[in-house]
C-alpha cells in the first residue's frame, strides 16, 4: 500500500547558502528522501520537498514575506505544505532562530519543525 504524501517547505539560512557552505541543499533533501533526522517522525509518509526558500538575510525578518510570495505559487499549482521545516543551519547556528520561529509560526497554519537533517554541518 502506498504511503500518504507529506509535503514540506524548508527554510534555509541565506548566508550559508550564498557562501556555498551547503552545496545543493543536499543534506536537507537527502534526509527528507530517507526519512532521517527530523523527518524520521514522518517516515510512515511519502515525504516530498515542494519548496526551499531562504530567510532573506540577517536578521531573518523577510521570512513571512518570502512565505507570502511562495503561497500564491503553491496555490496556483494546487499544492499546500503539511509542515514547514527550519533548516538545521538555522536551528543550530542562527542567533535569530527564536524570532524566526516565532515569525514563521505566526503566518503558517501547519506545524513548524525546528531542524531538518542531523548530519555534520561540515563534511571534510
Ligand atoms: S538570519 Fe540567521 S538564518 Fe538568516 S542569514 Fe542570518 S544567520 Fe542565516
Amino acid at each position: 500500500m502506498s504511503k500518504p504524501l507529506f509535503k514540506v517547505v524548508i527554510i534555509a539560512c541565506k548566508k550559508i547558502r550564498a557562501q556555498g557552505l551547503c552545496p545543493g541543499d543536499a543534506k536537507c533533501l537527502i534526509a527528507a528522501m530517507r526519512g532521517e533526522g527530523k523527518f524520521a517522525e514522518f517516515k510512515d509518509k511519502d515525504i516530498r520537498v515542494i519548496a526551499i526558500i531562504d530567510c532573506g538575510e540577517c536578521p531573518g525578518t523577510r521570512v513571512p514575506a518570502s512565505l507570502g510570495v511562495l503561497k500564491p505559487v503553491l496555490d496556483a499549482l494546487g499544492e499546500k505544505p503539511d509542515a514547514v521545516f527550519l533548516g538545521t543551519c538555522i536551528a543550530r547556528l542562527c542567533k535569530y532562530k527564536d524570532e524566526i520561529i516565532e515569525r514563521v509560526k505566526k503566518v503558517c497554519q501547519v506545524p513548524v519543525i525546528e531542524g531538518t537533517h542531523e548530519y555534520p554541518l561540515k563534511f571534510p
